[in-house]
Parts: structure tokens; C-alpha cells; sequence
């Protein structure tokens, strides 16, 4: 089209492109479950804005929220088209090309790697998947702002854009044309698109369409001369009987042909699995609506879930669930994103899914959906944000998350001391073993930031901790369990900070405490140190830094004795070493080979610390 005006792709677009089209060995049926969850969006948007302004949605078919799928086989176009909120030209032009999403160079990086790119939707990438089967696509799109333009592109690099005078207007919304390239003539395939559908976007919440053809019965008035020869089919069996013969002979003859005639078809039934019994939910769906709502369609299993209902004064609907393995920038934005993954629904109505005030930053790492009937629906976001049942929304979110994790840990048989303990099913056994470790290894920091900024759940917190120790011989341990390998007469909790086991078990501070068989927790990553800046104490028992002054151990009868006898030299030290350099010089019992050790006093930062303040990582 001459008179289109071209762009070109942002550079880092325009390598995922090339990946996208040289990737061809993937699976390249995502391609519309991507487009089918953006139509979803869409309407999303639209009605999320018809809330405050009925206005938007227009009437007749404007109005209707749903998503239609078209084939084109003499073409080889498939089209998928919604009435959602459309995009201007200026969306065109930032959505789908000049702007790169935050998350395209690092999916770029992970495909170059041998990555996944069944991921591509968790990246916000998804659309450029089109390109795995089109060689050459459009994107019509009408939003109520402006006028309907056409943006068309061969993924070479540049797209072209152009205002509709050739297309029917769409009233509103987006129709997406790929023009399917010459291998990939399967998804011409009415089976194979329903096929599609059925697997990845069972739980769309708006009907989708296929214009399906059909055979159909048709009954035609039998030719004169062929009646009575041609083999002619009654209307009904039942209807049969109740003719009688004679009128059977004035009724004009017919005949039935199969003529092909083609209609809308529903793809999906728009269930809310939220709103119904948790028994009557099988596991499978949980796993497949875990996939559509997270976009993480990797082969694993949610590691846990969670669907609950709360009653009184603010009532909702949730389920939750714990994905098997962090996000890709989880850490990344920890703290300039206040990005949970709650997605808020208020009567059924999707409202948004950037709520900060649902879940706390350190629980961002779960997925779900939350669906509050207390909630005022036709309140513009701000106002919903300030709304007062959010807090007794975000309370009872917090406590049945933990729920959940705790209970991967009882669940886990790895995790039980108690060898006696093991009556479970066998099949169960293997499914739950290692969950743990599992979870512990992909979101134990974020357990360890919770302890940090949570005050109030710091306990249950705690006691989701695992650690290793001087006695868990390889594995992680838990408080409860340090507890109850206690000595008898030991108080304090034993720890010791470093960059790593293998540099902590050369510790000297270890030396004495290791003989006499006391257990040290090794805590290796920077964020521990300021995790045992708030974790003071659990279950009345003191914490104590094996490297830090305050180390009791059982009575020594001699110790004051040598402390009498060293007197002197511990001055000669002192004055020595000078006071700007120590604070003291005193006779220890801690060490056992050593025959000296640098000793932080109790207020003061750990070795380790300084090295974390020197280098500014957490
Ligand atoms: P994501 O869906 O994660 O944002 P995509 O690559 O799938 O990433 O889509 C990019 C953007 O293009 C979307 O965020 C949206 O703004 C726009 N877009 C894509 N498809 C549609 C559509 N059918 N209707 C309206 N906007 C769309
Ligand atoms: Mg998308």
C-alpha cells in the first residue's frame, strides 16, 4: 500500500522476529492462544471502562464481549477478531513494534540459550508468535478514539501503517489476519483450531467462535419423475405413524440432500472455576487454569494451590497458587515494582491486575485471582484502591498463603524427621517428596524478605525458614528442627554469616562449639544479614552470632581463673593493638585450634556485613 507510512521495528523486536521465524523445530500451536488471551485482555479493557460509562460498548454487536475465529482456505488467512477495546494508531504503533516490552531482551537472551519459547507470553511478547506460522499479517484495528487503521507487516524488519478504506469497519475492536505461511497449512483446519482452543483457552472468560461449517439435512421438494424411484427420507419416525396413507399421498413429495451451510459454533463453555465447590474441581483443572492465568504453559505443575472463600463482612472469592519456579525478573524489580500477580475481579468483572494493595511485595511470587462481591463495582480504579474491605481482603490473603506453604512442607516427605511418621500413600509420597527443597530453593528469599517486612506473620514466617547446618549433613533444616536438637542447658540459637558453606566450615569461630557438639546454622546469602537484624528470637530462644561477643556456652570452672592469670598480656594487647583498632582483648572459650580470632561486639556489624556494605549487593 503506497500510501501507508512505515516504521521500523525496535531493534530488540526485530531479533526476536528473526528468532520467532528461524525457530523450527518449536511448537507452533501457541500462537493463538497468545492472540485468543489478547483478545481477552481487551475486552477486559472495554468492559472495565463500560463500569463507569455504558457508552463505550456502543449497540447490536458492538456489544456483544466475545471472540471470533474465521478461516479463509482458498486464502489460507485465519483471522481472529474481537470487539475489545481496539487499539488508535498510535497504539499500533507502540504495542506491536516500536516499543520494546521490559521483558524482550531477556527473552531474547533465554531463546539464544536453548530457551523455551512456550514461555513467550509470561515475557510480554506474546503477538510476534503470529509470525512462527504467518509469513505476512495485519492487524485491523477500530477504538472508539479514532479511526480504523491497518498495520501490516512481513517481519522484515519495518511495519507499514494505513488508514482502512478497503476492510468493512469493525465497529470496534481488533481483527488480527495472518496469512498463513505454505507449511503451516494445519491451521486451516477447523479440527485442529477447535482442538486448540479446547486445550489452551478453556477458561477465557468471554465465548469464543469459530465460523464452522457444517452438513446439513435439507429437505427439497422430490423431482416428479423421480418419485417413487429416488429413496426418499420422512421428516421423523414418530411423525410417521401418525400420518395415515391417504393423506401421506397428497402431501407433496420431498427428498433430503446434504448441503454444507456454515454458523458461529462455541468453542468454550465461560466458566468461573472460582465460583464453584472446591470439590468439584479436579486437580488437572486447577493445573490448566493455573496455566492460562499465569501464561506459564512450561510442562510443571503449580507447586500448590489454594480456593477459599471468605464470608462476614467482606466477602470474596480466591484461589492461589504457588508457581514451580520464579519469574524471570522476580528479584529484578523487588523493589521499584509494586507488581503483584493477583488478578481483581469484582462481580465476576475483571477490574485489574496491578493492585498493590492485595498482597504484600514479599508474596508478589504467587499467581491468582481474587473476585470480591463487597467491592463497589462502578468506582474508578483509584478510588477501589482506597477502599477500606482491601485490608480485610489483604489480611486473609496472607494467612491462607502461608497456609499453603506451610502445608507443602508438612505434605513432603522429605521434610518429616520423624522416620515412624511414613503411613502416607505411596503414590502421594512421590508426588510431594522434595516439594519443599523445591519451593525453598526458587522463593526462600522471598520467605526471608517477608520475615524482614512483616512484623506481624514474622513467626509463621519463621518457622517457613530452612537453613544448613553444622549437623543437617547436606540437607536444609528448620528452626523447629535446630530446636529439637538442642543441648541441654543451650539457650541461644547458634548461627555464623559468610559467602559460602564450604568457606563457613573452616570457621575458627567454629572450632570449640563443633567439638563440644553444638549445632551452627550457616546462613551464605547477603540478604541473611539483614534477615537476623529483625529475626531476634523464636520461640523464646535467642539468637546469637557465633562471630559476635556473648557466646555462653556450658560453665568452664577455669574461666575466671585464666581470665585472672592472663590479665597482663590481655593489657599488653590492648595497648598494643590500640583502641582505634579494638575494643577489647579477652580470654575466649570458643576456639579449640586457633590460638587467636577477631571478635565483633554485639551492636556492631558481623565481618561479613562490612563486606556486604563494601560491595552494596543484596
Ligand atoms: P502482552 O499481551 O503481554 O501485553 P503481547 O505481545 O501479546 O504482550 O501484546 C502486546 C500489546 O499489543 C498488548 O499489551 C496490547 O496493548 C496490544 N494488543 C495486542 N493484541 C491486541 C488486541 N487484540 N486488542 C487490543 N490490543 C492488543
Ligand atoms: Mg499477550
Amino acid at each position: 500500500r503506497s500510501s501507508a507510512e512505515k516504521f521500523e521495528f525496535q531493534a530488540e523486536v526485530s531479533r526476536l522476529m528473526d528468532i520467532i521465524i528461524n525457530s523450527l523445530y518449536s511448537n507452533k500451536d501457541i500462537f493463538l492462544r497468545e492472540l485468543i488471551s489478547n483478545a481477552s485482555d481487551a475486552l477486559d479493557k472495554i468492559r472495565f471502562l463500560s463500569l463507569t460509562d455504558k457508552e463505550v460498548l456502543g449497540e447490536g454487536d458492538d456489544a456483544k464481549l466475545e471472540i471470533q475465529i474465521k478461516l479463509d482456505k482458498e486464502n489460507k488467512i485465519l483471522s481472529i477478531r474481537d470487539r475489545g477495546i481496539g487499539m488508535t494508531k498510535e497504539d499500533l504503533i507502540k504495542n506491536l513494534g516500536t516499543i520494546a516490552k521490559s521483558g524482550t531482551s531477556a527473552f531474547v537472551e533465554k531463546m539464544q540459550t536453548g530457551g523455551d519459547l512456550n514461555l513467550i507470553g509470561q515475557f510480554g511478547v506474546g503477538f510476534y508468535s503470529v509470525y512462527l506460522v504467518a509469513d505476512y499479517v495485519e492487524v485491523i484495528s477500530k477504538h472508539n478514539d479514532d479511526k480504523q487503521y491497518v498495520w501490516e507487516s512481513k517481519a522484515d524488519g519495518a511495519f507499514a501503517i494505513s488508514e482502512d478504506v478497503w476492510n468493512e469497519p469493525l465497529g470496534r475492536g481488533t481483527e488480527i489476519r495472518l496469512h498463513l505461511r505454505e507449511e503451516a497449512g494445519e491451521y486451516l483446519e477447523e479440527d485442529k483450531l477447535k482442538e486448540l482452543v479446547k486445550r489452551y483457552s478453556e477458561f477465557i472468560n468471554f465465548p469464543i467462535y469459530i465460523w464452522a461449517t457444517k452438513e446439513v439435512d435439507v429437505e427439497v421438494p422430490a423431482d416428479e419423475d423421480e418419485s417413487g424411484e429416488e429413496e426418499t427420507t420422512e421428516s421423523s419416525p414418530s411423525e410417521e405413524e401418525e400420518v395415515d396413507e391417504e393423506e401421506s399421498e397428497k402431501k407433496p413429495k420431498t427428498k433430503t440432500i446434504k448441503e454444507k451451510t456454515s454458523e458461529w459454533e462455541v468453542l468454550n463453555d465461560v466458566k468461573a472455576i472460582w465460583l464453584r465447590s472446591p470439590k468439584e474441581v479436579t486437580d488437572e483443572e486447577y493445573t490448566k487454569f493455573y496455566r492460562s492465568l499465569s501464561k506459564d504453559f512450561s510442562e510443571e505443575k503449580p507447586l500448590a494451590w489454594s480456593h477459599f472463600s471468605a464470608e462476614g463482612d467482606v466477602e470474596f472469592k480466591a484461589v492461589l497458587y504457588v508457581p514451580p519456579k520464579a519469574a524471570h525478573d522476580l528479584y529484578e524489580s523487588y523493589y521499584n515494582s509494586n507488581k503483584s500477580n493477583l488478578k481483581l475481579y469484582v462481580r465476576r468483572v475483571f477490574i485489574s491486575d496491578e493492585f498493590d494493595e492485595l498482597l504484600p511485595k514479599y508474596l508478589n511470587f504467587l499467581k491468582g485471582l481474587v473476585d470480591s462481591d463487597t467491592l463497589p463495582l462502578n468506582v474508578s480504579r483509584e478510588m477501589l484502591q482506597q477502599h477500606s474491605s482491601l485490608k480485610t481482603i489483604k489480611k486473609k490473603l496472607i494467612r491462607k498463603a502461608l497456609d499453603m506453604i506451610r502445608r507443602i512442607a508438612e505434605e513432603d516427605p522429605d521434610e518429616s524427621n520423624d522416620k515412624e511418621n511414613t503411613d502416607m500413600e505411596a503414590s502421594d509420597n512421590d508426588e510431594k517428596k522434595g516439594q519443599y527443597t523445591k519451593f525453598w530453593n526458587e522463593f526462600g528469599k522471598s520467605i526471608k524478605l517477608g520475615i524482614i517486612e512483616d512484623a506481624a506473620n514474622r513467626n509463621r514466617l519463621a518457622k517457613l525458614l530452612r537453613f544448613e547446618s553444622t549437623k543437617s549433613d547436606g540437607k536444609l533444616a528448620s528452626l523447629d528442627q535446630y530446636i529439637s536438637r538442642m543441648k541441654s542447658g543451650q539457650k541461644d540459637i547458634f548461627y555464623l554469616t559468610g559467602t559460602s558453606k564450604e568457606q563457613l566450615e573452616k570457621s575458627p569461630f567454629l572450632e570449640r562449639l563443633k567439638r563440644k557438639n553444638y549445632e551452627v546454622i550457616f546462613f551464605t546469602d547477603p540478604v541473611d544479614e539483614y534477615l537476623m537484624q529483625y529475626l531476634m528470637e523464636y520461640e523464646d530462644k535467642k539468637f546469637q552470632n557465633v562471630s559476635k561477643e556473648g557466646v555462653k556456652l556450658g560453665k568452664d570452672s577455669k574461666e575466671k581463673e585464666l581470665k585472672e592469670s592472663y590479665k597482663d598480656l590481655s593489657k599488653w594487647w590492648k595497648d598494643t593493638l590500640a583502641t582505634e583498632n579494638v575494643d577489647s582483648v579477652k580470654v575466649s572459650n570458643r576456639l579449640d585450634q586457633s590460638p587467636c580470632v577477631v571478635v565483633t561486639s554485639k551492636y556492631g556489624w558481623s565481618a561479613n556485613m562490612e563486606r556486604i556494605m563494601q560491595s552494596q549487593t543484596l
